[in-house]
């Protein structure tokens, strides 16, 4: 029998995503860095703050979304970021379903994506409401230091942010070379906490070291949670001779040591 492990685009085995919260004017720089290095990013944005300034700073206004987020995801973050563990079920369908329903007129895109409003903003309830409100994932707060892929998309935690180890992750993570795993960096937070923080330099020195290489899949967040969904939807044969890709996109496997492309709506033989 084939042995066959299952790979990132291109037979990559490590993946970068960034995900940055609320949509505020701080983005604009943030933006032009991670342009500058090619760097794709998810935001998460609320919808029913942009234009306003609630004492925290300016958020984007509503008719810059599109150009400004245009080379990234856009994804909710609620209408009006509150603890959602705190909200009624009907606040929290609301909350969800009006800041997609206007994400999704503003960008001209869908939105499937999320980030939980709040330090620990979310519960097991709340988690199982999100399929139903056409939520393919949803990132928490806090740490992991690791590289592992998440075994639960609705309770997604991040490698790092920028005050907790952002250059020593990254230096580990370039140097990761082990054939047997898939890698997932993983960095999350706000571009305004970057700027208050004074540590734009910082983050532009952690892009240097990131960005450009060739073994890295570059992934917004949804692009990352949609390739690993369409993997679970190979057919393989029970002899493992051949499989069946019936996604849309190519897929990548490792089989017997080489990457192989299984290009969608195909059948390919080892
Ligand atoms: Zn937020």
């Amino acid at each position: 029998m084939h042995q066959i492990l299952s790979c990132f685009p291109q037979g990559k085995t490590k993946a970068l995503t960034l995900s940055y919260d609320d949509g505020k004017l701080d983005d604009l720089d943030f933006i032009a860095l991670l342009d500058k290095y090619s760097v794709p990013c998810t935001f998460n944005i609320n919808s029913g703050l942009l234009g306003k300034d609630e004492g925290w700073g300016m958020h984007v206004s509503e008719t810059d979304i599109r150009s400004v987020y245009k080379k990234h995801e856009v994804s909710v973050h609620t209408l009006t970021h509150p603890t959602l563990p705190r909200c009624s079920k009907e606040s929290i369908i609301n909350e969800v379903i009006e800041d997609r329903k206007n994400l999704e007129r503003l960008t001209g895109k869908t939105v499937r994506g999320m980030a939980y409003p709040n330090r620990d903003g979310w519960t097991h309830e709340i988690k199982q409401m999100l399929p139903f409100l056409g939520i393919d994932y949803a990132r928490v707060t806090g740490c992991t230091g690791d590289f592992l892929i998440p075994k639960d998309f609705y309770e997604w935690q991040f490698t790092c942010d920028h005050n907790h180890g952002l250059l020593e992750k990254a230096g580990e993570f370039v140097s990761l070379a082990k054939p047997q795993y898939l890698y997932l960096m993983s960095v999350y937070g706000h571009s305004w906490d970057i700027v208050k923080d004074n540590a734009m330099g910082k983050f532009e020195e952690f892009l240097h070291l990131v960005s450009h290489k060739a073994d890295i899949w570059y992934a917004q967040n949804i692009e990352f949670v949609d390739y690993m969904n369409a993997l679970k939807n190979l057919r393989f044969s029970a002899d493992m001779s051949f499989v069946e890709n019936p996604n849309a996109v190519s897929l990548w496997l490792n089989v017997n040591g080489m990457p192989v492309e299984i290009p969608g709506g195909q059948r390919i033989r080892f």
